[in-house]
């Protein structure tokens, strides 16, 4: 049971040192259980209170990580059902499923291009989480030794404790695969392989019970790091899986299902229907989503929502103020301005360098909003923007001065002609896909 702020200052030394950053032992207590803070902060808690809290200062879904070599992919730690409540932590890792009963050439051809993916948006690179590999009849220790030749990415093992047994064999002491999955009929033989190589478990039920019943067995096995896998496979059945099973953990603080959430859209066998039952695992808490077909623009699509969805919505992605140079730009080319928005600085930043224009990118600091937000809500003035050009030496760039606002805030070209008097203000297009041709015609 989580206990309350009360409950928790009771167990504390109260004694108002502040050592934590809290004011007090109570303001401490309450953040404690509002699991906003680590108990490790206060240096002070007896042996005895800290047992007892231990429980209370636990995250509510157990962090679990899969990891090699320098790879990581963490799932759990979240503390809200909605992202607008707080964040999301741990974005979900898509893995890519080959079988062991495919030729290691085969294997190595659709691993590589998953070990080699990179995109870049806004400013992050994107790559996918790892290679999930599933044992269908054939030679299992050698199809992760196929897979581990061609990638170090973290992986996924599926099969009978038999079959992943010989793929263990085949991975270095220090990687920390998940294993799929422990079921009622083989959970005993499961614990004691996780608990050999010291991994984290899946375990797979029919319904929600049954997944309590199994995560209570496997932690009455010393077992720690649990992760759920729903067996419904529909996208009704996924939903409400995923989502009472994190209603429980988060609103009623129910341990045994308090741990991360895989999936497998893999399973339905439709490329299409793959892709949007991996994109409802993303929106829904899901933390390792397993699929069967590697497409870069179906990847994109899915790397591009869970950066969304897992961006803090009161932090928005920004860029640094400064001045960027786009196509090595010299004294003659114009100054475009813009906001330090990350999506509006790279859709201006693109459009131009993609049309090979030379210009100076003046990018102020308007807290990370967009070019109208950012106006509207006085982030983005004349005089914020002379501010900005002379603070990073506009004037010493360029020897013909031009500047283009966005042309949205046309209304502050009056303006910014008083604040820069020896500047032609000029107005650009409403939208950045228009610059080059704006850029053509009137530059
Ligand atoms: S460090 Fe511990 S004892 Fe000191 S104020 Fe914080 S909670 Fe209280």
């Amino acid at each position: 049971m989580a206990l309350t702020g009360i409950q928790i200052y009771k167990l504390l030394p109260q004694t108002n040192c502040k050592e934590c950053e809290f004011p007090t032992c109570l303001a401490f207590a309450m953040k404690l259980a509002a699991k906003q803070v680590e108990l490790a902060k206060c240096p002070y808690v007896s042996e005895e209170s800290a047992a007892l809290l231990a429980e209370a200062s636990a995250p509510p879904v157990r962090p679990i990580t899969i990891k090699s070599n320098g790879h990581e992919v963490k799932g759990g730690n979240e503390v809200v059902l909605f992202r607008h409540n707080k964040k999301f932590f741990s974005p979900p890792g898509l893995f890519i499923r080959v079988y062991d009963d495919q030729p290691a050439a085969e294997i190595q051809a659709k691993v590589k291009p998953v070990d080699e993916y990179v995109v870049d948006y806004v400013g992050m690179d994107l790559s996918l989480g790892g290679i999930a590999v599933q044992g269908r009849g054939g030679d299992f220790g050698a199809a992760v030794k196929a897979v581990r030749e061609a990638t170090s990415l973290p992986l996924i093992l599926i099969g009978s404790p038999e079959v992943l047994k010989s793929g263990l064999e085949n991975l270095a002491g220090d990687e920390t695969p998940l294993l799929c999955s422990a079921t009622a009929e083989n959970w005993e033989a499961m614990a004691d392989l996780a608990k050999e190589h010291n991994v984290p478990l899946a375990l797979e039920a029919d319904n929600i019970d049954a997944m309590v019943d199994l995560a209570e067995k496997l932690e009455g096995k010393g077992l720690k790091d649990l992760v759920l896998a729903p067996k419904q496979r529909s996208l009704i059945g996924t939903l409400t899986a995923n989502t009472t099973i994190r209603r429980m953990a988060l609103k009623e603080n129910f341990r045994p299902l308090g741990f991360p959430i895989i999936n497998f859209p893999g399973d339905c066998g439709d490329p299409v229907k793959e892709v949007t039952l991996a994109m409802q695992a993303i929106g829904k808490y899901s933390s390792f989503i397993v699929l069967d077909n590697f497409d870069p623009a179906n990847a994109y699509a899915l790397l591009v929502l869970r950066a969304n969805i897992y961006t803090d919505p009161q932090e928005p992605i920004q860029v640094t103020p400064g001045i960027y140079e786009i196509n090595d730009p010299g004294p003659e080319d114009p100054f475009l301005v813009t906001t330090n928005f990350s999506i509006t600085y790279f859709s201006v930043a693109n459009e131009v360098e993609s049309m090979g224009m030379p210009a100076w990118l003046l990018v102020t600091d308007s807290e990370g909003m967009s070019v109208l937000t950012a106006w509207a809500a006085g982030k983005f003035d004349a005089e914020i923007i002379a501010k900005d050009a002379k603070r990073f030496n506009a004037d010493e760039k360029v020897t013909r001065k031009r500047i283009v606002l966005p042309g949205h805030t046309a209304v502050l070209s009056g303006e910014l002609e008083e604040e820069l008097p020896d500047w032609e203000v000029k107005v650009g297009p409403k939208e950045a896909v228009d610059l080059p041709a704006y850029m053509k015609e009137v530059l």
